[in-house]
């Protein structure tokens, strides 16, 4: 098989961790698979780019953060390269890096306009760190393995910040690139997150996007399987913080998952199982700190359950806004009025409803934008506001509970059961 390998964060986060996830990919590679490995930045990294960039933009650069990067990972390379010459060949990639990052956010400080396109090139530092670590860990296993700059493979648009993968563009450079590689018996290292405009701007898929990336650079290689290395064993029936019964599930499909990840539950985000899916790639879940565990599938199948419900999440920080009025019956533009404000004020609507009546209309969106989109639509919808056609404008704190299941279609009688769980609980049913 063809197998793409992701590791997030917490995989790569130390030396140790790293050579654990070496391990994993080596294994995989002895049993006769092509391995390609996609790696996070070290756990913490991105988020201290993306801090140290924020101050610099404020005119203050402190160069302490340069210098922590620099350790953490010139001591990574230390312990993980098989040869002091490969430690000091990696070493040396790190430092030039740490110094790019170092002269954007001095050159930021004078000048104290983060644009997206220079926040890219400063929070892409993360995964060009690790990735000469990852290969170097290989490496001591006795595989060869190098790093790969996922400008050189990953294509995308230019928005900068969250860039969208241009697939043709991107294939054509992994058969160039990455295939020769494989067909050595390689095991290419390359960085997640990051990508680069036809141009060769560096660009970023956004917040999380290694996973993206690994789905991107799955189906550009029509690799058989994708796997992602994660600390939690797979997908799970509930949150195991609030449900203690709640279990890994073996296997969901596509649109179950991304259903989940819609509704709370932080395993996969949608967008990045979509060049996947659209190849019927299976995307595995696994736990690299319990790499036995046989973790969660993810295929067009999904091997439906009996019962209908696979699993069940929960938002909470949401809040549902309500339009309300008699005089809203009948009146087409509203609607479009509403929803046009919610858009321009850039929020996120999780769900929405309408009384059969026409006389509310209520929606829900995160609690951080509930005030800014109650002021804009009062604003918005001021005339139908004095006219009574809308009466009330409100605003109130909610959880968004989800049943979520592809035989639910079809199965009677779920209602029922989620309603009666809620009803002994003494919760009260707003919208569904
Ligand atoms: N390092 C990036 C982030 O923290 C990408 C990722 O980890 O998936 O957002
Ligand atoms: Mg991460």
């Amino acid at each position: 098989m063809r197998i793409v390998m992701k590791f997030g964060g917490t995989s790569v986060g130390s030396a140790e961790r790293i050579r654990e996830a070496a391990r994993l990919a080596v294994a995989s590679a002895a049993q006769g698979h092509q391995v390609v490995v996609v790696t996070s930045a070290m756990s913490g990294v991105t988020n201290s780019l993306i801090a140290a960039a924020q101050a610099a933009a404020k005119g203050q650069w402190d160069q302490s953060v340069a210098v922590t990067l620099l350790e953490r990972h010139s001591s990574a390379a230390a312990a993980l390269a098989p040869t002091t010459d490969r430690a000091a060949e990696a070493t040396a990639v790190i430092a030039t890096r740490v110094d790019r990052f170092e002269k954007l956010c001095y050159g930021l400080s004078m000048v104290h306009e983060l644009t997206p396109r220079l926040l890219d090139a400063i929070s892409g530092t993360g995964e060009m760190l690790a990735a000469p670590l990852v290969a170097a860990a290989i490496a001591s296993f006795g595989k060869t393995s190098q790093a790969v700059d996922a400008t050189r493979v990953v294509v995308t648009t230019d928005q900068f910040g969250g860039a969208e993968p241009l697939m043709n563009e991107t294939r054509e450079k992994a058969a160039g690139l990455l295939r020769p590689m494989l067909e050595a018996g390689e095991i290419p290292v390359v960085t997640g997150f990051i990508g680069a405009t036809a141009d060769g701007v560096l660009t970023t898929l956004g917040r999380g996007g290694s996973d993206y990336s690994a789905s991107i650079v799955g189906a550009a290689l029509d690799a058989d399987e994708v796997w992602i290395w994660t600390d939690v064993d797979g997908v799970m029936t509930a949150n195991p913080q609030e449900v203690p019964s709640a279990r890994t599930l073996p296997e969901i499909s596509y649109s179950e998952a991304s259903e989940l990840a819609y509704y709370g539950a932080k395993v996969l985000h949608y967008k990045t199982i979509l060049p996947a899916f659209r190849q019927r790639i299976p995307v595995r879940i696994l736990n690299s700190f319990n790499p036995t565990h046989p973790g969660t599938r993810v295929t067009v199948e999904g091997h439906p359950s009996a019962t209908g419900v696979k699993a069940v999440t929960s938002i909470r920080g949401v809040s549902l806004i309500a339009l309300s009025g008699t005089g809203m019956q009948g009146i087409p533009g509203i609607v479009a009025k509403a929803f046009d404000v919610v858009a321009s004020e850039q929020a996120n609507v999780l769900m929405i409803s309408q009384a059969s009546s026409e006389n509310n209309i209520c929606f829900v969106i995160s609690s951080a934008e509930a005030a800014r989109v109650v002021k804009a639509l009062k604003v918005a919808l001021e005339v139908e506001l004095l006219r009574g056609h809308i009466e009330e404008i409100a605003e109130q704190p909610v959880a968004v509970v989800a049943a979520i299941g592809d035989k639910m279609r079809g199965t009677p009688g779920i209602a029922a059961t989620v309603f009666g769980a809620l009803g002994a609980a003494t919760i009260n049913v707003i919208a569904i």
